[in-house]
């Protein structure tokens, strides 16, 4: 049994990771907008707080992720997003506070889809599927995931050609659109 605390994003007995606007270098699609960003500040973006625990076939870990509200240009902020270094391990997500939407995509398929996460949903990462979650809203997102504990994170992986996709404010509402896209976008404006 261990506490877990939704407005400290803290698990007991767990280990907390912190990472900062300036830890997000390449993640966000606008250059321009992040390094203006920067100089205002370095804001935590999001938390994990992680219980490992245990090791071995069959045993699971879990993760409490937070992340803060807030935008990069018109992007929400985001996790960095993994695969999992043993790419068969799948992973549950529960919504546990606050408006977010989750990017799930092939290794080298096409295109992301995409769920929201909100406090009444559970999440199904299946396996070979990196995953990101993104706070579309104006309380911070918090959220639990469950995964084996053979899963092991992979960033390098996404990190090399990010996510097809981005989720973006629009005066419509949060959008996902076309990476790709949205850069010639903003090129074109
Ligand atoms: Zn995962």
């Amino acid at each position: 049994m261990a506490r877990f605390n939704v407005d400290q994003g803290t698990i007991e007995g767990g280990e907390q990771v912190v990472r900062r606007l300036a830890d997000l270098e390449g993640v966000f699609a606008e250059r321009t907008a992040y390094n203006e960003a920067l100089r205002k500040g370095n804001p935590v973006v999001y938390t994990v707080s992680s219980l490992q625990g245990t090791s071995g076939d069959g045993e699971l870990h879990c993760g409490l992720g937070t992340i803060m509200p807030g935008r990069v240009g018109r992007e929400f902020h985001l996790t960095r997003g993994h695969i999992h270094a043993y790419r068969p391990a799948a992973e549950y997500y529960i919504g546990l506070r606050g408006n977010g939407i989750m990017l799930l995509e092939q290794e080298n398929g096409e295109g992301t889809e995409w769920c929201e996460l909100l406090p009444d949903r559970l999440v199904h990462v299946p396996g070979n599927t990196a995953h990101r979650t993104v706070n579309t809203g104006d309380e911070p997102l918090v959220y639990l995931g469950i995964y084996p504990a053979t899963a092991g994170h992979d960033y390098a992986a996404i990190g090399q050609r990010n996510f097809r996709s981005v989720v973006i404010a629009t005066a419509q509402g949060p959008r996902v659109m076309d990476r790709a896209r949205y850069l010639e976008e903003l090129l074109e404006h």
